[in-house]
């Protein structure tokens, strides 16, 4: 699919050579179309050895049980909105501990999916009654017997059976970095 307008000023693209590329770029302003990319979050709630899951009661995967998640804003960090879609969906208060696991989907819009192990803190497990219908905590014996989405398996397998913290959020990094969030093997 061709990008003909620019989406910062409206102009007319134009198809440009850069670094061996061609791209689309705007024939007024500096904008140039780099792709079609999302970025997904999901959350690792373990809590006496459950894991925090909901079922979807939207397509896609409607009535599969899977992890909190959602996709990231424009300008929230991930770790708030990781937080929040957990808050939202499960009514599960959770702080960020690290990042045990990536999923990358090079295709027509390039996915790349960040999951965090998180810290439970407060709350019942509770649906939003809209994205999802049930939500709880629950073991590995439970899960056998629900419709868990394969990828969730996945996750589950590394937040159960995972054997390192993966990447810990900094929170006072060598050098300062403000605005930015940083994550680090210990
Ligand atoms: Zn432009």
């Amino acid at each position: 699919m061709s990008v003909n307008f620019c989406s910062s000023c409206g102009h007319p693209m134009e198809t440009r050579s850069m670094d061996g590329v061609e791209r689309r770029a705007c024939t007024n302003c500096s904008f140039v179309h780099w792709g079609n990319y999302s970025v997904g979050v999901g959350a690792l709630v373990v809590k006496d050895n459950k894991v925090l899951l909901v079922r979807r009661a939207q397509e896609p995967g409607k009535g599969n049980w899977t992890n909190p998640g959602g996709y990231i804003e424009q300008t929230e960090p991930i770790e708030e909105t990781i937080a929040r879609e957990v808050l939202e969906e499960a009514g599960v208060q959770a702080t960020v501990k690290g990042i045990v696991a990536v999923r990358d989907q090079p295709r027509a819009i390039h996915n790349v999916y960040i999951a965090f192990e998180m810290q439970y803190e407060s709350g019942e497990p509770q649906p939003d009654g809209y994205e999802v219908d049930a939500a709880g905590f629950f073991t590995l014996e439970e899960m056998q017997s629900m419709q868990v989405a394969g990828f969730t398996k996945w996750l589950v397998d590394i937040a159960l059976n995972g054997q390192s913290d993966g990447l810990l959020a900094d929170r006072e990094p060598v050098v300062p970095s403000p605005g930015n969030g940083l994550f680090r093997i210990p």
